[in-house]
């Protein structure tokens, strides 16, 4: 009996580490309500297959560990997942026999969801404290069970003797394995997004810029579209740092890369390329890009930035090059817009400048 058990632990584990692998990210009380059932949908059919390895005790009666992927799902996911997982997990015991001991275990199973809904939900503790108490509640119901359906008192005796270390067992390596997964898909996460975002503003950052240049160069020649490059400059941000230090500089950076998060549409994406450097790339042509640049450029220069208790107005200089009417690369494409800028500064900053062939340069 216990090498079954330790088989059932086996495929358990391997369950687990196949589901934990399919969910993009990972399932918290936070999570959207349907990735929580399907979280619980996922952990009701590992369940039923644990019922295929299962052990018979005879007169219709399995013993099996399908409690476990309940008691974890119901700790991450919360009712929802529970019931899911107990309502499936229930009426999945009858495709091994319409009996009695079946309608039994469909009852119990409610019992289960139920109760790890409800512990899940009050027990503020860590994932083996709270998993220990799961397993306790269940393993109470689950023995009822097989005492109402095992007529033999001494295979009963037997069978608990074994089967609740095991179940304690199966239950602590399945939440750490969890666990483990979760942590490092956790950590994937925020060493990507360190590698393209910005720290100080959020927005992507310069490395990002290169990648995502070129991905929209090659749709824009598919799609027969144009790309345009909006580069922009904070003008006289030295004086800025000066007046309120390094410090309040970053401030202004910080709360200027909100307001540019806020304002650009879904078509386009803004990238800080360093210092008071930001751009934009947005799938337009000229007069949308200008239009745009320009709502860009009067809304910062409207916005009070609050710096040390105080107001703080500042203005940027623009320069816009446009993919493929200007430029025919991606060297071009930054160097027109770096030069159409530097000729908004010099025609006296806070103004919009599109690069013009033969004109500029
Ligand atoms: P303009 O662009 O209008 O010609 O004048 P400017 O004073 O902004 O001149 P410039 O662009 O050459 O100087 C950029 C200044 O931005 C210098 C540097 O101290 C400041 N700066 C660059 N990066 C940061 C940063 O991360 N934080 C802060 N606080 N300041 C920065
Ligand atoms: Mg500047
Ligand atoms: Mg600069």
């Amino acid at each position: 009996m216990i090498k079954q058990f330790i088989a059932n632990s086996g495929i358990l584990i391997a369950g687990f580490y196949l589901i934990s692998k399919f969910f993009p990210s990972n399932i918290h009380k936070q999570s959207p309500f349907h990735m929580r059932l399907f979280a619980g949908a996922f952990c009701g059919l590992l369940s039923i297959v644990l019922m295929f390895f299962s052990i018979p005790l005879g007169h219709g009666v399995i013993a099996d560990l399908r409690h476990v992927p309940l008691i974890v799902v119901s700790y991450y996911g919360g009712m929802p997942s529970a019931l899911t997982a107990g309502i499936i997990m229930g009426a999945g015991r009858f495709l091994f026999g319409n009996t009695f001991a079946s309608i039994v275990s469909f009852f119990i199973s409610l019992a289960i969801a139920i109760g790890c809904g409800l512990i899940s939900r009050w027990m503020k503790r860590n994932i083996a404290v709270t998993t220990f108490w799961m397993n306790v509640y269940s393993m109470c119901f689950i023995s009822f069970a097989l005492f109402i359906n095992i007529p033999d008192r001494h295979m009963y005796t037997e069978t608990l003797f074994v089967f609740w270390p095991v179940s304690f067992f199966a239950t602590y390596i399945a939440a750490n394995i969890c666990k483990d997964i979760r942590q490092s898909k956790d950590l994937l996460q925020h060493y990507k997004a360190w590698a393209t975002t910005d720290f100080l503003t959020g927005l992507y950052n310069v490395r990002q810029f290169h990648t995502v240049l070129n991905e929209k160069m090659a749709q824009v020649k598919q799609q027969n579209s144009c790309l345009a490059l909006i580069l922009f400059d904070i003008d006289r941000f030295k004086s800025v740092n000066d007046v309120y230090g390094h410090d309040g500089g970053d401030v202004i950076l910080r709360h200027l890369g909100e307001l540019i998060r806020s304002l650009v549409p879904k078509n386009a994406l803004a990238f800080r390329n360093g210092g008071e450097e930001f751009s934009i790339l947005f799938t337009s042509c000229e007069h949308e890009a200008v239009t745009f640049a320009e709502h860009v450029r009067t809304t910062i220069e409207r916005h009070p930035f609050v710096v040390q208790k105080q107001t703080v107005h500042i203005t940027v200089s623009i320069g816009i090059s446009l993919f493929p009417t200007l430029a025919t690369n991606e060297t071009e494409l930054f160097k027109q817009a770096d030069i159409a800028l530097y000729e908004a500064k010099q025609q006296g900053r806070n103004r919009t400048v599109v690069y013009k062939k033969g004109t500029l340069a």
